[in-house]
């Protein structure tokens, strides 16, 4: 059998060594003789290891001790409903920069529990942050929203936005740990941990103290964060499983070198893929604003309307190589590239030499 590289966007590929460290400890945690999967959430074992994983996102993020860090079950699309409930009572508005098809989302949810003000022009045509001068923030928004990389359109914000003492929210679920952020420049950071940092099911939320207090009545327990923080993410059973994935994979980053280190690998695989696509006389396409390009999830086309049938012959082809889950989001079509943590450099390299060839044999 081939050996597989795998670039889908996610649930996406976990490094191969936690797999090594899941297996060994699968039926005997921690030496209790027994599966973390049949303990109870109630055990000093678990209390234990909730500890544990907060700790490491504390020390790879720097949170500051004003933050708490919650785990929620959910995913990320829960998170896209307890960011109103849980702030936009401070106001009764909030602000949300629409720049593609997760923060669409993520707005409509948000206009079930309030008013939605959307600080940049719809568009169908996600390519780019726009410019931060033509935004229109309302300066009496609960918060502002973004989603810091688009895992559909590609689109990774190379900035922190300046919200004018308005809280910013950020949907990082794709970017999660991919590099170092000033956890202090944001209101909420959030994201489902299934393309980072883990699997699916839990969402890992930061939130600032001082905007706890404020859910909507209306909100489920298991979606407040004040109720989430005062039980210490264990108010009922927790997605352990999720979250004990959760822990290995960050402590798995740390011991790589921290998220300098993954900032540094991310901005070589990126590169090499973007550079081949620049270099290659229009024969790919990529369709992202060169200072929005993410370094998470590259799409690009071949040939600027998407020559279809090639296309497929190139997932086809690259399918054969070992080469997986290359097909781009049926939203925008085409074909997209994640280059998360855990996909190497070398897996990259595969990717980019079966372009190559791909554009030779193609190209006359
Ligand atoms: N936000 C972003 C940026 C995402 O990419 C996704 C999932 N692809 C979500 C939110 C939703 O996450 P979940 O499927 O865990 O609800």
């Amino acid at each position: 059998m081939v050996k597989i590289h795998n670039f889908g966007a996610g649930p996406a590929k976990l490094p191969e060594e936690v797999y090594d460290i899941i297996r060994e400890e699968l039926t005997n945690f921690e030496g209790s003789g027994i599966s973390l999967l049949e303990t109870s959430h109630r055990t000093q074992t678990y209390l234990r290891l909730n500890t544990e994983v907060q700790d490491v996102v504390r020390r790879l993020l720097n949170v500051p001790s004003n933050y708490k860090i919650l785990f929620l079950a959910g995913g990320g699309q829960g998170q896209f409903a307890a960011v109103p409930m849980n702030l936009i009572s401070r106001t009764g508005t909030a602000d949300y920069v629409v720049t593609g098809a997760w923060s669409e989302k993520a707005a409509k949810e948000a206009k079930k529990y309030g008013k939605v003000n959307l600080v940049v022009p719809p568009t169908d045509r996600y390519v780019g942050v726009p410019d931060q001068s033509t935004w229109n923030l309302d300066p009496n928004a609960s918060y502002v929203h973004i989603c810091t990389n688009e895992t559909v359109h590609g689109v990774e914000f190379d900035f922190i936005p300046d919200t004018k003492g308005v809280p910013l929210v950020a949907d990082m679920s794709s970017n999660f740990m991919s590099k170092k952020v000033d956890v202090s420049k944001f209101g909420v950071i959030y994201g489902g941990a299934q393309k980072n940092i883990g699997t699916s099911g839990v969402a890992l939320v930061i939130v600032r103290e001082d905007l706890l207090n404020h859910a909507l009545p209306i909100c489920p327990s298991i979606l407040d964060w004040t109720v989430t923080a005062k039980n210490d993410s264990i108010l009922n059973t927790p997605p352990m499983f999720a979250i004990y994935i959760m822990g290995r994979v960050l402590q798995w980053i740390e011991r790589q070198g921290g998220l300098d280190k993954m900032a540094e690998l991310a901005t070589k695989k990126a590169s090499l893929v973007y550079n081949l696509i620049e270099q290659s006389n229009g024969f790919y396409y990529a369709p992202v604003a060169k200072n929005s390009r993410s370094k998470m999830n590259i799409p690009f086309r071949i040939g600027a309307e998407g020559n279809e049938a090639l296309e497929k012959e190139f997932l086809k082809g690259a399918e054969a190589r070992g080469l997986i889950q290359l097909k781009g989001h049926r939203m925008v079509g085409g074909i997209r590239a994640s280059t998360y943590n855990a996909v190497t450099v070398e897996e990259v390299q595969a990717l980019v030499e079966y372009m190559k060839e791909f554009q030779e044999k193609h190209s006359k």
